[in-house]
């Protein structure tokens, strides 16, 4: 992406947008790749504007009770995280309907090759492709209106959003183009640190995802200590020692993850973290692991557990940040109703 580092052109101030799916409790890998990084962000200064995507989770099946629990317990692990809702917008999706407004006209600048070329789509339908909902393949259409809604110039994403966020920036040339204006700007994904993809405990090669259907795969943000120590000790690995540099993990998938999640736990870089390992076991290196994963993700999960106690707070939450974010989308969007040519006569 040699052009990515020219963005965001100098008309639109710095903003963040990023979302999470409340299809499931949250991982270690959402807390990696994500919420650290969406905390970093709101301490860095910049307007940060984050959302519980339930829009975007019912394009798979979900139980509407349990998806109303989720989206609390994902907005409570974000405030728990560190995400100040005074200082960052915080809400869910389907409160601010300029995002589905904004993704049906989106829906008309996408190409039906630019979506059947996603791959998290591909993964995600399989074989069953002809069973699946619209909505599923409509599903990148929506996020770059979640973004575009606001005219975000950056998106923190793990790396499995990274043509999702490319998709972004081809709808918004195309729409600028189409259009002849220059309204929405070309995004920046920002997929950094030591763990843009966790990989399952089980198996190197697949992603930590709250689907798996092994619970032994991934940590949860609700896991306690003890369950977290004994995933990590459980985790697949091989038997020889941690080498002395990072090229020498190139094909130890489960090693490599291991080392990564101990550097973005750290703070340090994987570099550092095989420079004080080298030479070590296994037996050695796991439960090192397992007390600073403790020590990082334990009193996030109690903080969860305590603000899950007091669901209307949550909701209030959700419902004050649902208004600041309206207060932002709804002019853009009703711009672009005029770009695109719609009669808005009603009286307001
Ligand atoms: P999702 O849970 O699919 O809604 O993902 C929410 C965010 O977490 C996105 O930015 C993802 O890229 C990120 N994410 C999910 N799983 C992982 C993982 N295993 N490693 C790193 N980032 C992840």
């Amino acid at each position: 992406m040699a052009d990515a580092v020219q963005t965001p052109q100098p008309t639109f101030p710095p903003r963040i947008f990023s979302g999470i799916q409340p299809s499931g409790g949250l991982t270690l890998g959402n807390y990696l790749g994500a919420l650290k990084r969406f905390v970093e962000k709101q301490e860095e200064g910049i307007e940060t504007i984050y959302c519980m995507v339930d829009m975007h989770a019912i394009t798979v099946w979900q139980d509407p009770e349990k998806l109303r629990q989720q989206t609390r317990e994902g907005a409570a692990a974000f405030i728990a995280a560190g995400i100040d809702p005074a200082r960052s917008i915080l809400f869910n999706q389907s409160q601010v309907t300029a995002h589905v407004e904004l993704g049906w006209i989106f829906n008309c600048i996408a190409r039906m090759g630019w979506m059947s070329r996603m791959t998290q789509f591909k993964d995600k339908a399989g074989k069953n492709s002809e069973n699946v909902s619209l909505g599923l393949f409509a599903y990148p259409s929506l996020m770059a209106a979640d973004i575009l809604s606001y005219k975000a110039t950056h998106v923190p994403v793990g790396d499995d959003q990274k043509q999702h966020l490319e998709l972004c920036r081809d709808i918004a040339i195309k729409f600028n183009n189409d259009y002849k204006v220059d309204f929405f700007p070309v995004v920046e994904p920002v997929i950094e640190g030591a763990a843009t993809r966790v990989m399952s405990l089980r198996d190197g090669t697949k992603k930590m995802s709250k689907s798996d259907p092994s619970d032994q795969s991934r940590i949860n943000l609700t896991d306690d200590a003890d369950t977290i120590s004994k995933k990590i000790r459980k985790a697949k690995t091989d038997p020889e020692p941690l080498p002395d540099s990072l090229d020498a993990l190139k094909d130890r998938p489960e090693a490599r993850n291991l080392v990564n999640i101990y550097a973005a736990l750290a703070g340090h870089t994987p570099e550092q973290v095989i420079r004080d390992y080298a030479g070590a076991q296994f037996g050695t290196f796991k439960p090192a692991l397992a007390d600073l994963a403790v020590a990082k993700l334990e009193p996030i999960t109690l903080e969860m557990n305590r603000l899950m106690q007091d669901q209307a707070e949550i909701d209030r939450i959700l419902g004050a940040g649902a208004d600041r974010a309206e207060a932002i989308a709804r002019p853009i969007v009703d711009q672009v109703y005029d770009i695109v040519g719609m009669i808005r006569s009603r009286r307001r």
